[in-house]
């Protein structure tokens, strides 16, 4: 074993890290602490790295001493929030991760409908505090998952249709650079930089608050879930395909293919689900919408009626417990046709097991509506999205369930349209991190990412992520 001296490389980390000991507000958890195998943990087990240390912010101003280490060391840092990335870029092996999971305040302002929330703030924390004004800001539809890592990749959930992605309602955001600037980001400031955070991820500095919109919400929704068997998932498809022609945009669909754990009481079997939630006081209109559905396609189960929104929320929460190992794919397609309808229902029906799901997510309303280039998001044109994730406990089925992902991506591939949502990616891409990000984008984004990229983190710091990297523009 060699000893560390003065100027090598092992002697400069330890100092960094020294220092950043006596700076924190918070805490520096690294492997011989008893806190550190539970800290270095992310929501997908399959993630299993180990950080040299790990810093919990206590305070805004922790971030800027992290980066502080970070520019000493030269550690690979990693940005936590809720933890739940899938390609597992809130933590990185040997590196620093920046863990904001304490700073997790939010305040609402009733009158302004504005909600500001702190970066390690989760989807539940907010709708705890906005509920009690029956106000709601849209967001993903398993409420641990963090608000910033979901915010700044777009955020897609139960209120798309209706109010948009999670980034159509940010209206600024606090930003901490790899220089240690404090930037604020809006429509008015810094405009570029709040282009490219709405979309672009973490690639352009640490967000330290964001602050929303937020959407009033009757008292009740109208939610439900239509259960059909495989021997009608066809049919199913083709009526849901019809019915979602000039769907009201107060109706907001998801199809799930799924096998259920026991709790549901729904069998060990697998099921088409066309899940809704219906965002209007007028619970008729909604039901008359549903059964013009259920006449083309009779459900073989179904459970309809008012619910509360936290409760819809949080419905699914228990079947992703965090360690749930996970590989995911996406994309966007259009057509909802009988030879789409063939391959959608090939792949779907293999999934005899509990672990993955399929989901088809109806876009289009008001998500639709934002025009392509106000944001970083990649693609607004396509009706429908495709999401296969896994979420099984058994590493004994990684090889196979990660396949399962690939294949069926590559099935719907043919019938995809441009862009691919960056929060639904897994970590292994075929074609590198950069093709990755620079495909997922499309050229024209991709181009005006890099440019926003130089000018803001130039040295790409930030690059866990699907990173945009400076120099690559064309
Ligand atoms: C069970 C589950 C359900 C999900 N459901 C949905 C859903 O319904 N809809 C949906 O749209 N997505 C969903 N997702 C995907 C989710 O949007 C992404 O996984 C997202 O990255 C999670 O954000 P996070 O803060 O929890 O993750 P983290 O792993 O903490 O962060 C992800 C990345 O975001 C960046 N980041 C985090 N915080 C900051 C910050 N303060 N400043 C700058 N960069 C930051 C970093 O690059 C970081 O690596 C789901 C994921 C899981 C695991």
């Amino acid at each position: 074993m060699t000893t560390p001296h003065q100027g090598d490389p092992e002697s400069t980390i330890d100092r960094a890290l020294q220092q950043l000991r006596g700076a924190l507000s918070g805490s520096l958890i690294e492997p011989q602490d008893l806190q550190y195998e539970d800290a270095r943990r992310v929501w997908n087990g399959m993630v299993d790295l180990r950080p040299r240390a790990i810093a919990r912010a206590g305070a805004v101003a922790d971030i800027d001493a992290v980066l502080d280490a970070v520019r000493q060391s030269g550690l690979t840092l990693a940005v936590r929030g809720g933890g739940h990335n899938v390609a597992g870029h809130g933590t990185v092996e040997g590196g620093l991760v920046l863990d904001l999971g304490q700073l997790r305040n939010v305040t609402v302002d009733p009158q302004q409908q504005l909600v500001t929330v702190e970066p390690g703030a989760t989807l539940a924390e907010v709708d705890a505090a906005t509920t009690a004004h029956d106000l709601a800001v849209p967001f993903g539809v398993i409420s641990a998952t963090g608000v910033a890592g979901l915010t700044l990749g777009g955020g897609v959930g139960w209120l798309t249709r209706s109010y948009g992605l999670s980034l159509d309602n940010l209206q600024s955001a606090d930003v901490v650079t790899a220089e240690g600037e404090h930037l604020h980001a809006s429509r008015e400031e810094n405009t570029e930089l709040f282009w490219g955070l709405r979309g672009g991820g973490g690639n352009f500095g640490v967000v330290s608050s964001f602050t929303f919109r937020a959407r009033r919400l009757p008292a009740s929704l109208l939610g439900g879930n239509l259960f059909y068997r495989p021997e009608h998932w066809e049919k199913a498809l083709a009526a849901f395909g019809s019915w979602t022609r000039g769907l009201p945009e107060e109706m907001n669909p998801i199809i799930s293919f799924l096998v259920l754990p026991p709790e549901f009481g729904m069998g060990g079997e697998p099921w088409m689900i066309i899940g809704f939630a219906w965002v209007s006081e007028n619970h008729q209109a909604g039901l008359d919408l549903v059964q013009q559905l259920a006449v083309e396609a009779p459900p073989d189960e179904q459970e309809v009626g008012p619910v509360r929104w936290v409760e819809w929320q949080s419905a699914m929460d228990s079947v992703f417990p965090k360690g749930s190992r996970g590989y995911w794919k996406n994309l966007s397609f259009s057509r909802l046709d009988e030879e789409v309808i063939k391959v959608l229902v090939g792949f779907a029906s293999e999934v005899t097991w509990h672990g993955t799901g399929i989901d088809i997510h109806h876009m289009e309303g008001a998500f639709g509506r934002v025009a392509e280039d106000a944001t970083a998001f990649p693609t607004r044109s396509a009706r429908y999205w495709l999401n296969v994730y896994g979420f099984w406990r058994d590493p004994e089925e990684d090889a196979r369930l990660t396949a399962f992902a690939r294949k069926a991506h590559a099935l719907m591939r043919p019938f995809a349209e441009h862009g691919e949502y960056v929060n639904f990616l897994g970590a292994e891409l075929p074609t590198g991190e950069e093709d990755a990000a620079r495909q997922a984008y499309g050229q024209d984004k991709y181009q005006r990412l890099v440019a926003i990229k130089e000018r803001y983190d130039p040295q790409n710091i930030f690059r866990l992520n699907h990173n945009i990297s400076p120099g690559q523009g064309s």
